[in-house]
């Protein structure tokens, strides 16, 4: 009988894999294989967690040193590959392992239960494969292989020398296993422009390695035919596609136009699918038999036999960093994947993330770039309406409501854009002047007319519209400001005879509707759409001729440095979908604030420009991507506790040579769900100094008497300080 020390990950916040002891002898080999689970003891608790590796020796005196009761899987269920990503992401963000393997996984496997990868059983030739046999054995196999066709052979089927010959072939890249999803069917080829000629050529070039490349095209210029043009060679090679999406709701159309590009079925992987879907597609990827999957940002995790591409679309999107629990960003693990994998990462957008485009300054990624719009259509035209000194109803200048009539009189449609859900934003007392807010946050209520309920959009609260002022006890209560919901209503009477469609999360809110609603509004059923960012995504509306931003200043007056890069993109995002076909396109901008400099520069040089003068003011400000950011966030119920902590944490990080630490400062929102939250920003030129700071000190901080009576999280490279 011999004995080890395993090194497990459980569900819990410890910093780092715990300590567990194993014994393996002659009669029962148990010695935990790295990636499977055991059942340990934890407490008086027993928890399912996952073997990371093994100790020579543990910091635990050996009577400490507690056992484990049962190995569960005999195989590692998570690829020792995928194991490390995992962990390796873990610690960047500074989470706890094993809740970030809870975090990652499919839920099912975090229970005890039986769990088997299986093995792909049958396997067929790849299509593009030209191979010299090198034995007689592997010429009969080969053989047997191409009369077999694509429907291929079972495994089972044959001899054990086959078998071992089959592995190293598949290993190669000359057998690959048959896709799950049935035989492929024919594909629907566009005839490539110019430009997408180009630019696929040069990812095919690419596809033999690490490479991280922008696809940086306009909207509307085919980046998605581009992306089947790498996958279908991709494809051919037996190698497996992530893609990752901001959220596959809202693009049906991609997962569609994938499937007729390529001629197969593709897995889609989303937190929205049943427990047992998730599973399934989780095992079918790690078998190699998924051969695409769209997922959304957890998707990053699954493990794949033979990556051979991750393409992120939209990848500015903010959506790709999970805003609580573990914070990872999706679109920067994809490329830290690829490069573990060795494989290339397209990411693509028509607004680039002015990280990624100082990447490609910095040569660390390559830029492709498609200028025009594939369907020949010209540009959208861009207009700024001055709203100081006019007349308004409800928001709308008088030119706006004219120029919309005029598009839907010629059978046009129109895409009224307002980032604002709700009927009024505000609710206040005419006798007091007193704004309703959340009873737990600090924060307005947003009237929601439809409902009749006043509803907190940060922590979800609501509440009756009261009858009287709360504080004064005055009947009189008015609405300030100006949401979707209201939008609609002044719409209806504007042109009562034109059907509208609203989108937004109130009106999608039951199952199914927001697809009903994408339909009515690509079909052109409704001529009149009213909506939040929700339609500003990769929508391909064909009759949609112009786009009015009812109201630009929202993000200019934002107190978050990436507000302004934030409305830039929605704006050209939003502008995009107007005119994709025949019809030149139009887009009204609506602003109190004509020369803002960066939306100037937007409308005199595009994305690009704006992008351009965006990164020098991020440099001179040294803010990121020139320099890095930490944000450790800190709260209670009460509001002295967060901010003596902070302090104390302070402390210990002062006088590091390089880093810049300011604050406690109060969160945008102090008060949120009842609690009060304070935070510390760290920030330095170099990331490394500020993971290196964190090796020293995070530990010591979290051990500070003051943090026992807070809720400590980290953010590391925030993308919202709210
Ligand atoms: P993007 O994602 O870059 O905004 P899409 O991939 O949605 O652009 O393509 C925009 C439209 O152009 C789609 O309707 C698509 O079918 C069409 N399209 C793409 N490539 C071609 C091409 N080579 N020839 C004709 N139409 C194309
Ligand atoms: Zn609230």
């Amino acid at each position: 009988m011999s004995r080890g020390i395993a090194k497990v990950a459980v569900p819990a916040p410890f910093p780092e894999a715990l300590d567990y002891l194993f014994s393996c002898g002659a009669g029962s080999s148990v010695k935990p294989a790295v990636g499977a689970r055991v059942r340990v003891p934890l407490g008086n608790r027993r928890v399912v967690g996952v073997v990371t590796g093994y100790a020579g020796s543990s910091n635990l005196a050996d009577s400490r040193l507690r056992r484990i009761v049962e190995v569960l899987d005999d195989s590692p269920l998570i690829p020792e590959n995928l194991l490390g990503f995992i962990t390796w992401a873990a610690r960047y963000y500074r989470y706890p392992p094993g809740e970030a393997l809870a975090a990652v996984l499919p839920p099912v496997m975090r229970q005890g239960k039986p769990n088997r990868i299986s093995p792909p059983r049958w396997y067929r030739l790849c299509s593009e494969s030209r191979f010299s046999p090198r034995s007689q054995g592997q010429n009969a196999l080969i053989e047997r292989l191409r009369r077999a066709g694509s429907a291929g052979v079972l495994v089972a089927s044959l001899e054990p020398a086959d078998r071992r010959r089959l592995r190293r072939l598949v290993a190669r890249g000359v057998i690959e296993p048959v896709p799950s999803g049935g035989v492929s069917r024919t594909t629907v080829a566009v005839e490539f422009n110019e430009e997408q000629r180009s630019a696929v050529g040069s990812l095919r070039k690419a596809l033999s390695g690490y490479a991280s490349i922008l696809l940086d095209g306009v909207t509307g210029s085919g980046k998605t035919e581009v992306y089947i043009g790498a996958m279908r060679e991709v494809l051919q090679c037996g190698r497996q596609v992530l893609v990752l999406v901001p959220e596959i709701a809202l693009t049906p159309q991609l997962l569609s136009r994938l499937e007729a590009g390529l001629g197969l079925s593709l897995e889609a992987y989303h937190s929205g699918l049943p427990a047992g879907e998730r599973l399934r597609v989780w095992k079918e990827a790690a078998a190699g038999t998924a051969r695409v999957v769209v997922g959304t940002r957890s998707a990053v995790f699954l493990p794949l036999l033979r990556p051979g591409l991750f393409v992120v679309d939209e990848e500015h999107d903010l959506s790709f960093k999970q805003q609580d629990g573990f914070r990872y960003h999706a679109r920067d693990l994809a490329v830290y994947r690829a490069r573990l994998e060795n494989v290339p990462v397209v990411l693509g957008s028509a607004t680039p993330s002015l990280e990624s485009l100082a990447n490609v300054a910095r040569g660390r990624y390559r830029r492709l770039h498609l200028g025009a719009r594939a369907t020949g259509a010209p540009p959208p035209r861009l207009r700024v309406l001055d709203l100081r000194q006019k007349r308004l109803t409800a928001g709308l200048s008088g030119e706006l409501l004219q120029t919309a009539r005029q598009h839907l009189t010629a059978g046009g449609q129109v895409l009224f854009f307002l980032n604002r859900r709700g009927y009024a934003p505000v609710i206040l007392c005419h006798a007091c002047g007193a704004p309703i807010e959340c009873q737990w946050c600090t924060v307005r209520l947003t009237w929601h007319r439809e409902r009749a309920r006043l509803v907190c959009h940060h922590c979800g609260a609501e509440r009756a519209v009261p009858e009287v002022c709360p504080s004064c006890g005055e009947p009189e209560l008015v609405p300030i400001g100006k949401g979707t919901e209201q939008l609609e209503a002044v719409l209806a009477e504007q042109f009562p005879g034109f059907a509208l469609a609203r989108i937004d999360r109130d009106s999608t809110r039951r199952r199914g509707r927001l697809a009903e609603l994408l339909e009515i509004a690509a079909s052109g059923l409704a001529p009149i759409l009213v909506g939040t960012q929700m339609l500003a995504k990769g929508h391909d509306f064909a009759n949609l001729t112009l786009v009015a931003v009812v109201n630009a200043d929202q993000g200019l007056y934002g107190t978050d440095f990436r507000a302004t890069e934030r409305m830039a993109q929605l704006i050209v995002q939003v502008a995009g979908r107007a005119g994709r076909r025949t019809a030149p396109g139009e887009v009204l901008i609506q602003t109190r604030w004509p020369e803002h400099p960066l939306l100037l520069e937007l409308f005199r040089r595009g994305y690009a420009g704006f992008a351009e003068t965006a990164l020098g003011e991020r440099k001179a400000a040294r803010l990121p991507p020139y320099g890095a950011q930490i944000l450790i966030r800190a709260d209670a119920s009460r509001e002295e506790p967060p901010q003596e902590f902070l302090r104390a944490a302070a402390e210990l990080l002062s006088n590091r040579p390089g880093v810049r630490c300011l604050g406690p400062a109060s969160a945008p929102i102090l008060r949120r769900a009842g609690r009060y939250r304070y935070q510390l920003l760290l920030e330095s030129p170099r990331r490394a100094v500020l993971q290196r700071v964190l090796d020293q000190a995070y530990a010591r901080i979290l051990a500070l008497p003051e943090a026992r009576r807070v809720r400590v999280s980290l953010d590391v490279d925030p993308m919202e300080m709210s």
